[in-house]
């Protein structure tokens, strides 16, 4: 990682040396962090389970997310909801977030980090529904390109009840738009 960062700087900047001494080092610690996704697991993060006779929906919303886009790798940047209704069982609303991070903090396409999200979700808990709506800007559209700056790029993925029912798809999607 760290040799690469010397190549990309030399090939902007030919003549410095001086952003040669920490600055590789400092990126490659940097993109570790970015990227730590890769060494998580979504069933280490969420091992933790609880009965519940909750009937409705469950939703996480405004959780914010930094990714990387992995066409540009450029940032993209939004908030995430998470909903679903249980069958039974349920997590702490902080491992929605964690589940979000896990997958985001990867090389990414904002279309794959929610089918990601919603099939974690699924994985863990076999829930009678999940939703999961996404909200981001994306660098390589903003500062690059087009260079649409504002530009929101929303996906969104519903399977079980939100997916067979448009009520509680709209409420959902009236709470968390
Ligand atoms: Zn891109």
């Amino acid at each position: 990682m760290e040799k690469s960062i010397e190549n990309i700087i030399r090939s902007l900047e030919p003549d410095r040396n001086d952003l040669l001494q920490k600055t590789p080092a400092r990126v490659a610690r940097s993109y570790a962090e970015i990227f730590s996704g890769y060494g998580e697991q979504v069933d280490e993060i969420a091992s933790t389970f609880y009965d519940s006779p909750m009937d409705e929906a469950i939703i996480l919303k405004n959780i914010s997310f930094e990714s990387t886009c992995e066409h540009h790798l450029l940032p993209m940047v939004g908030t995430v909801a998470v909903g679903y209704i249980p069958r039974g069982k349920i997590i702490g609303a902080s491992k929605l977030a964690a589940i979000v991070d896990c997958f985001a903090h990867r090389l990414q396409l904002q279309e794959r980090l929610t089918l990601e999200i919603s099939g974690a979700v699924v994985d863990l808990l076999d829930p009678l529904g999940v939703a999961v709506y996404l909200c981001a800007e994306h660098f390589c559209i903003s500062h690059r390109g087009v260079k649409k700056t504002g530009a929101s790029f929303v996906t969104k993925h519903f399977c079980g009840e939100f997916k067979q029912n448009y009520n509680l798809r709209a409420e959902f999607l009236a709470e968390v738009k």
